[in-house]
């Protein structure tokens, strides 16, 4: 008998995700990682009847004990000591609230019951709208509105099933997931893929020579594009770089840090590109679960700080992976491309495939 193939998405979501809220005014960055965002992306997505198709679902609450999947007792400790008392500095721009503990397990269980619904063949894509974001967060520390590495523990969670042997982790957030990489820096089984506004203030990380260490060299890939990156490039990048590479790791399943803050209008990234670069994610990243076989894709939310253009982003990466033709959406306005940027970077993608394939194992 053929099994039918499941092309549903689940739509992973929960109330309580929106409870955190550091303690900072305007116009501290802290400010912009703020509950609104979530629900206005919420509002959005419902009002445009884009998740009518979608399964959805209430995120369950995780353990301590799945955040030590990859975290350091000593950072678990200490988030749950300092949501107790309800304040106080964890790292860098990150900040406990009295709702932390509980906003950060949500997350991390609804990251991986995304990953559970694809391991049970009940979706074969899930997107998971939750925050905090994760993807700065290394095995010891809070950083960059980050606590725990929720798409981390997604990987760890899957890499314990038995028929997951390979994961690649895609990352289109403004910023380097430095806390991803680090994770899995000298993992053989996990191929990290990073589009970023190149920026010597995110954590000096986030190089296109850092490749990997040990049997893990040639696994991280950093594309470090420059301030002000139109469309144009990431399309070239998505095309030179993403696709192949995805396609010669073979992975398992596809993870997805789904980071909005590169669109034009977001207050705290600085790339020039709007929701058709996202539906183009959501549509290759579709076809690369077909091509390479894996068994679907789950992305987590990390940053995207706009209230207004969050939503129009989200909805076309999921029309994207529900194959459908790109919407026209309101945030789509033509704007000016230097041309200077588009050559630069044109040169970085190609010095990204020169430095990386002397260690591609296919
Ligand atoms: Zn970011």
């Amino acid at each position: 008998m053929i099994a039918l193939v499941n092309d549903k998405i689940a739509f992973i979501s929960h109330p309580k995700a929106s409870l955190h809220r550091m303690p900072f005014p305007k116009p501290h960055l802290e400010s912009f990682e703020n509950p609104l965002r979530y629900q206005m992306a919420e509002r959005y997505l419902e009002q445009s009847d884009v998740l009518s198709e979608m399964i959805r679902v209430k995120a369950p609450r995780a353990t301590l004990k799945d955040l030590l999947l990859v975290h350091s007792p000593y950072l678990v400790d200490t988030v749950e000591m300092m949501s107790e008392i309800g304040s106080g500095q964890l790292g860098e721009s990150a900040y406990a609230s009295p709702d932390l503990i509980r906003a950060v397990l949500l997350t991390v269980g609804g990251s991986m019951k995304g990953v559970d619904m694809i391991l049970a063949g009940d979706a074969k894509h899930a997107f998971v709208l939750m925050r905090p974001p994760g993807h700065h967060a290394s095995t010891s520390n809070a950083m960059g509105l980050c606590y725990f590495n929720n798409i981390a523990i997604a990987t760890k969670h899957a890499l314990q099933d038995e028929t997951i042997h390979r994961v690649s982790i895609i990352d289109f957030d403004d910023h380097h997931g430095n806390g991803t990489s680090e994770i899995f820096y000298t993992n053989p089984n996990v191929q990290y893929i990073s589009f970023h506004e190149y920026d010597f203030e995110n954590f000096g990380l986030g190089h296109y020579d850092e490749l990997g260490y040990g049997e893990g060299k040639g696994t991280n890939i950093n594309i470090p594009l420059l301030e002000t990156s139109p469309d144009i490039s990431y399309e070239s990048a998505i095309s030179r770089i993403m696709i192949p590479l995805v396609k010669s790791f073979k992975p398992d399943l596809i993870l997805v840090s789904a980071g909005y803050d590169a669109h034009y209008a977001d207050p705290v990234g600085n790339m020039d590109i709007d929701s058709r670069t996202y539906w183009r994610f959501g549509r290759e990243i579709d076809k690369l679960v077909d091509t390479t076989n894996a068994k679907g894709s789950v992305w987590v939310l990390e940053g995207g700080y706009n209230p207004f253009t969050i939503g129009p982003s989200i909805r076309a990466s999921l029309e994207g992976l529900a194959g459908n033709t790109q919407p026209i959406l309101e945030d789509q306005i033509d704007r000016e491309v230097n041309k200077l940027i588009v050559d630069a970077n044109d040169e970085i993608i190609a010095k990204v495939l020169e430095t990386i394939k002397p260690f591609l194992k296919n």
